[in-house]
């Protein structure tokens, strides 16, 4: 056996899900919503199945979806890409992630990490045989220590892996932030994995930018986009990479030696999903903002406090207040278990074991009417 998948625990959101179906709760745990995509998209990928679109497509991706994400990082951010050679189709942003480190890393290469930090980047790191320098962001602001970011920057350095809306903080890196990294990774000659799954989830009027875009970065940046979270279709798992002409050759073979190809349906209706209007993109970001904040307002007046949250689908809060005697991991048990609504420990994002043990993360992508009830019960525990 691989001694560091013996070594890695479950993933915290298959625990709190599985803990939530046994004991009735509801979940706002596992990122996901409760509700449908939109529903032109999934009729194309229904369709697609019905026209003979069921054999191995390109290993880059469809040509339709290429040549729609390329057009979306026009539309959305100024970038021209050529759809043939600067995009690659994967099976998830998942596989993203993994493929774009594995085009750059050699056994032995220093990796820069933000933490509170996605469960899957420490593992994937670990296992191409690279070092993880992790670097702490500071809360309830998660607020970017400028110096200990240039300190873990160093001659073995070969990328950064940046999440932008970040989960689960609900941060959104400023353009100061975004400049600052770009010196570093421009100064010490690095590239820049960029998690930008919850790039269109973004609110009260902050927008977010791509590292890609700020100047000196072009070349050095491989950026991830997932059909998952732009179109409410977590189960699909359909990622995309856009990076450098330079670097997609090497990405493209990492795709092509972890999953080869993504199911051809699914890819040509995501470049149906890709080419909607701005409504469609306005729409989510202000429906998901409203039930972020409904969530928000009830919860701070059950006692919580709660941290900003500026994008993603998680809203963090401190439950300190509530003068519970425990840890997160038993506070979202308890809560799990008596008031029967489900949240995810947030110390489960940190590597170390001297994580804040005071913050719990809420999902807020689910119908109204289901954080409705949701309030319900908590109030009724309390
Ligand atoms: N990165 C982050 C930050 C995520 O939250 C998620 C999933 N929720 C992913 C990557 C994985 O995306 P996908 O489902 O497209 O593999
Ligand atoms: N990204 C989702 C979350 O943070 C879950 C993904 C998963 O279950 N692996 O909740």
């Amino acid at each position: 056996q691989n001694d560091l998948l013996s070594a890695t625990g479950t993933t915290v959101f298959t625990v709190m899900s599985a803990l939530a179906t046994q004991h009735g709760a509801i979940n706002l745990g596992q990122g996901f919503p409760d509700y449908e995509g939109p529903e032109d998209v999934v009729r194309a990928a229904a369709d697609a199945l019905l026209d003979s679109r069921n054999q191995y497509p390109p290993l880059t991706g469809l040509p339709e979806l290429r040549r729609a994400v390329a057009e979306a990082n026009r539309r959305f951010y100024g970038l021209s890409v050529d759809p043939e050679a600067e995009v690659v189709v994967t099976s998830g942003a998942t596989e993203a992630i993994t493929a774009s480190l594995m085009a750059v890393l050699n056994p032995g290469d220093e990796v820069v990490l933000l933490e509170p930090l996605y469960d899957i980047y420490l593992p994937v790191v670990k296992l191409l045989g690279a070092v993880p320098r992790i670097v702490r962001l500071s809360p309830p602001k998660w607020e970017l220590p400028r110096a200990e970011l240039a300190a873990a920057f160093g001659p073995k350095t070969k990328a950064i892996l940046l999440n932008t809306p970040m989960n689960p903080a609900g941060k959104v890196f400023t353009a100061a932030e975004l400049a600052f990294i770009a010196e570093l990774c421009q100064r010490h000659d690095t590239y820049a994995v960029c998690d930008e799954v919850y790039e269109h989830l973004t609110f009260d009027g902050w927008k977010h930018i791509p590292l890609m875009t700020l100047p000196g970065m072009r070349e050095r940046c491989m950026r991830i986009g997932s059909a998952g979270k732009t179109f409410s279709l977590t189960g699909w798992k359909v990622g995309y990479i856009t990076c450098d002409r330079s670097l997609a050759p090497n990405v493209a073979k990492a795709h092509q030696n972890l999953t080869f190809t993504t199911p051809p349906n699914l890819q040509r209706a995501v470049a149906v999903g890709l080419s909607k209007d701005d409504a469609y993109f306005a729409g989510l970001s202000e429906s998901l903002q409203e039930r972020r904040d409904f969530l928000a307002a009830g919860l701070a007046k059950l006692g919580f406090t709660l941290l900003p949250c500026q994008g993603s689908y998680f809203i963090t809060a401190d439950f300190t207040p509530l003068g519970f005697a425990g840890d997160d991991v038993a506070f979202c048990r308890h809560l799990t278990e008596v008031a029967k609504v489900t949240a995810v420990p947030v110390s489960a994002f940190y590597a170390g074991a001297d994580a804040p043990r005071h913050f719990i993360r809420f999902a807020f992508c689910k119908r109204l009417e289901v954080l409705e009830e949701a309030l319900r019960r908590l109030s009724a525990w309390k």
